[in-house]
């Protein structure tokens, strides 16, 4: 099988935390006396991002989910547990645009989607450092969560404090759809759907930890869609996809327009 490049779609989105958001870092790095449940910063400039290897990982588990590929098995002490699913199908979404999942062999053919770490915006770091200065905190917020015990209504373990970006905040986030032919088709377009339905189905749904006590929902702009073709890569300018229906959420884009006007582009 011959695969041939036609292009790399660049999304340019806006996330927006609608509620606090807790992507954890390990505390080992994390100073003496600090939070217990640290959020991830950039050590250059010390401010809170997010992962691309995060938001892919979700948008993974919930196309898995939709398509049924999730197989909840009981480990020793009778708690469930779901292993990635990994295949070797050639049309099976999940594989074809996400790739293998970190812990198990690449299958065959390019991964299609690469997702950057999302920093915050310029406006976003203002409102960190206001935070920092006006409120002594360290430009996020501090949250208390308490299990209650049912019997004697007491915490059982004491509360535990988690550290959270504050709801408000935006990231600039960058995802690159990779376009390749297969045998002269461009298959690859039929499954731009997913990714747009992957990240719908993760604003329904959250973003890293404490997802069932609130945390983590998020939404997604998109701002730009640009079609950079191989040529562009030799001095051509970038197209520009559906210019005049932009900024939109991505449950709301109108997918086959996309499909139809980068198909014109690449044929
Ligand atoms: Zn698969």
């Amino acid at each position: 099988m011959a695969y041939k490049f036609k292009g790399n779609l660049c999304i340019n989105l806006k996330l927006t935390c609608e509620t606090g958001l807790h992507i954890g870092s390990t505390q080992e790095n994390y100073e003496i006396g600090g939070v217990d449940n640290p959020v991830i910063r950039d050590p250059a400039t010390d401010l809170p991002y997010i992962p691309g290897s995060s938001l892919k990982g979700k948008m993974r588990s919930m196309l898995e989910w939709e398509r049924g590929l999730i197989e909840l098995k009981q480990d020793k002490e009778r708690n469930l547990k779901a292993d990635p699913h990994t295949c070797e199908k050639i049309d099976c979404p999940v594989c074809r645009i996400f790739g293998a999942p970190a812990e198990k062999s690449a299958p065959k053919g390019p991964t299609r989607v690469i997702i950057r770490d999302a920093y915050p915006d310029d406006k976003t770091q203002e409102i960190f450092e206001e935070i920092e200065l006006k409120k002594g905190l360290p430009k996020t917020e501090l949250k208390w969560e308490v299990s209650i015990d049912r019997v004697t209504s007491k915490p059982p373990h004491g509360p535990r404090m988690i550290e959270r970006v504050p709801k408000g905040s935006v990231f600039d986030l960058n995802i690159i759809f990779g376009l390749y032919d297969i045998d002269d088709n461009i298959a690859d377009l039929n499954y731009l759907k997913y990714l747009f339905s992957a990240l719908g189905m993760v604003e329904d749904s959250f973003l890293g930890g404490s997802g069932s006590r609130g945390s983590g929902r998020v939404s997604f702009k998109i701002e730009k869609l640009l079609l950079k073709t191989p040529e562009f890569y030799t001095g051509k300018d970038a197209y520009e996809i559906l210019s005049q229906d932009l900024p939109t959420n991505p449950q709301d884009i109108d997918y086959k327009k996309i499909v139809e006007e980068i198909r014109q582009k690449i044929l």
